[in-house]
């Protein structure tokens, strides 16, 4: 099974994607958290990426794909894979065709993800109140649009992830099932 989780940062989507991955076996994999493991590397790449990810900027297409692509090559994630921040843009989603089973929205309000956001502490360069505004705007403009495209390909499954957690992965769980 080939899953993408998509929802504003706060949404819940690392909680849901790990407790998914623990019911059906299959790998969980953040494109941030690659990213970020990357941005630690004292290299020229790891320093760009630093830059970019603390600014709340997303990272060009290009190497957003050349990096994930290669990525998932890995044997772990041949049956299969819960992906958590990618595709983030049309262009993504274009040339992962075939990368996707179903995508699950978790659908939260930018007033409920702020909400959240505020109450948890963090050591996240890109959790400042200017880069997580950013990218708040971003996931309007650019992975809005994702979620129509994966709709038009039947794919999409929308769960209201103002709901209680438990609550929340039972509909996730109810519509894979189905
Ligand atoms: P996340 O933890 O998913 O919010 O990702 C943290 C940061 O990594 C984002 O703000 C972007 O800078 C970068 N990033 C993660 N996934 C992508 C993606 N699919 N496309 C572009 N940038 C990404």
């Amino acid at each position: 099974m080939k899953l993408v989780l998509i929802g504003i940062q706060g949404a819940g989507k690392s909680t849901q994607g790990n407790f998914l991955a623990d019911k059906y076996k299959i790998p969980y994999l953040s494109s941030g958290h690659i990213f970020r493991d990357m941005a630690r590397e004292k290299t020229q790449i790891g320093r760009w990426l630093k830059e970019t990810i603390n600014s709340g900027a997303l990272v060009p297409d290009d190497k957003t794909l050349e990096i994930i692509l290669t990525y998932l090559e890995k044997p772990e994630y041949a049956n299969g894979y819960i992906l958590d921040g990618f595709p983030r843009t049309v262009v993504q989603a274009d040339a992962f065709n075939g990368g996707v089973d179903k995508v699950i929205f978790l659908e939260v309000s930018d007033k409920e993800a702020l909400w959240r956001l505020a109450g948890r502490s963090s050591d996240r360069g890109d959790e400042t109140i200017h880069a997580i505004k950013k990218r708040i705007d971003l996931f309007h403009n650019f992975t809005e649009p994702v979620i129509q495209f994966y709709k038009k390909e039947g794919k999409l499954i929308v769960v209201d992830g103002e709901k209680n957690i438990d609550e929340v992965f039972k509909d996730i769980c109810k519509e894979l099932d189905k």
